[in-house]
């Protein structure tokens, strides 16, 4: 028997799809979006079709970010007008670092955007479309919130809504000071902020009654994080580390985008003693040329990552790295572009991202008119450098051929009888598993080894452990 008295009408739950851009920054917050809509009656949806509201949560990185989402903004017009045309209305929200850099811009020349929200204002969600929907009369509504607002969305958000499978995203520092000449972060996502250690805790632990057994610490540079622990004394990040991990049910920690100039005693100690933390870390170098260094105001020198990864190694010399390189910043000559290689055969990363430069808007390296580096210059050294890059993580992965590795399982493989999981280097593991074992870490002995994954079976004893 319901409780509702029998004059309340059971409003059936309004349906909300989120399409997410860019950084694993970007998919914590759409994670919370839906946690903020959730007291409201909203549910997340698979796609677009039939959704109240659709969320563009957006990156502005690098080039055609707006373009595409414009692009995406014409594809759901056919979805708006088939909504309408059953009675209902799809709205639109634009979320992200889009949002923020072209706010203004995004709600002129959309006509379909009824919400364009920063990612330091998304907490305000419930109360932007509750003034949308007192608006039916108005095609879109337009509604700008891209403040940086005095209170932190971190305290005005609610628990999480629902659990967030195996290996979970947790955000514990936003935003950055370090100005890098190319990057629009400190534009888009506002001054540094450390989340207090207490609130860190509290998530970390119920995302492990949740059933997370991985987490992921975030921040556009995570460790300059630093705090107030509940014991009152000031933290460092390898302090808020050692507490994370000794959270009981937490198998794995692992914390991504790192600074070279953030890297102290207490961290390194962190990466010797912490056993949870994984052996993998995702360390920018963006270049190995002191001059293109100093041109993109990174304030550290080749050497200095060199001496940083070293001290690493040593206390933990299975360490793993992988890092971001861009190419073609204007000024960049053969040698430094040289340099850079030299610093990657040296150093050795197992994966990688690279960029060829974009000049972003708004940011003091776009306004360079000397030195511009041509495309098919900056082409040609991005297609070396990532052969480079590919021949190491290739021989990376061979070199684990015939290891035993414990592997979390987390989603199904491309066949019928198989799933996908991580090594503790975070390269994906296809086997053949029951699917009982997902969200589980098992045994697994690897058999092959592909450009960019693994292959392996179960190691023995792992399928009677399903
Ligand atoms: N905070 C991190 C750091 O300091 O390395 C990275 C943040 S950014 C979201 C991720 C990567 O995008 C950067 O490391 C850089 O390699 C790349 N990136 C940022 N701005 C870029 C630009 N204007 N052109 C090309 N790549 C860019
Ligand atoms: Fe951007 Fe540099 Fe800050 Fe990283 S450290 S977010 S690259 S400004």
């Amino acid at each position: 028997m319901s409780d509702l008295p029998p004059s309340t009408p059971l409003q059936p739950p309004k349906k909300v799809f989120v399409k997410t851009y860019g950084c694993q920054m970007n998919v914590y917050d759409s994670g919370r979006m839906v946690d903020t809509l959730a007291p409201k009656g909203w549910e997340s949806v698979e796609t677009p079709e039939g959704a109240d509201l659709v969320i563009l949560n957006t990156c502005h990185i690098r080039e055609k970010a707006a373009e595409k989402v414009f692009t995406e903004l014409g594809r759901l017009r056919e979805h708006q007008a088939n909504r309408a045309a059953q009675g209902g209305r799809m709205m639109i929200a634009v979320a992200g670092c889009v949002a923020q850099a072209e706010g203004a811009e995004l709600a002129r020349r959309a006509g379909n955007v009824d919400i364009v929200v920063g990612p330091q204002a998304y907490h305000r969600l419930p109360d932007l479309l509750a003034r949308v929907e007192a608006m039916p009369g108005r095609k879109a509504a337009r509604l700008v919130d891209t403040d940086f607002p005095v209170e932190s969305k971190f305290d005005a958000l609610p628990e999480e809504a629902s659990a967030r499978g195996a290996s979970a995203f947790l955000a514990i520092q936003e935003g950055c000071d370090k100005f890098c000449t190319f990057c629009v972060v400190p534009y888009t996502r506002g001054a540094e902020f450390s989340r207090p250690a207490a609130d860190v805790l509290a998530e970390a632990r119920r995302l492990v009654a949740g059933g997370s057994i991985e987490l992921t610490l975030l921040g556009q540079n995570v460790n300059a994080w630093h705090g107030d622990g509940p014991d009152g004394r000031a933290w460092s990040f390898g302090r808020l580390l050692r507490a994370v991990a000794e959270i009981p049910g937490l198998d794995r920690l692992r914390y991504t985008t790192s600074h070279p100039l953030e890297v102290d005693d207490e961290l390194i100690a962190a990466h010797r003693d912490v056993g949870v933390l994984m052996p993998f870390l995702h360390l920018p170098v963006q270049s190995g040329s002191d001059r293109i260094l100093a041109a993109m105001n990174r304030r550290h020198t080749a050497e200095h990552y060199r001496r940083v990864v070293g001290r690493l190694r040593e206390a933990r010399p299975d360490l793993a790295l992988s890092s971001d390189f861009i190419v073609g910043f204007p000024g960049e000559s053969e040698e430094d572009f040289e340099a850079t290689l030299a610093l990657v055969r040296e150093v050795g990363f197992p994966q990688a991202f690279s960029f060829k430069y974009s000049p972003r808007p708004g940011t003091p390296a776009a306004e360079v008119k000397e030195g511009v580096v041509p495309e098919v210059v900056k082409a040609d050294r991005l297609a070396r450098l990532q052969a480079l890059l590919g021949r190491q993580m290739a021989e990376f992965n061979a070199s684990m051929v015939g290891r035993r590795m414990p592997v979390l399982l987390d989603r199904p493989g491309k066949r019928p009888g198989q799933r996908l999981g991580r090594s503790p280097y975070m390269q994906p593991v296809h086997l053949d598993a029951p699917e009982s074992l997902d969200g589980r870490i098992v045994d697994v002995i690897i058999e092959g080894a592909g450009p960019i994954a693994l292959a392996g079976r179960l190691a023995d004893g792992e399928r009677t452990a399903a």
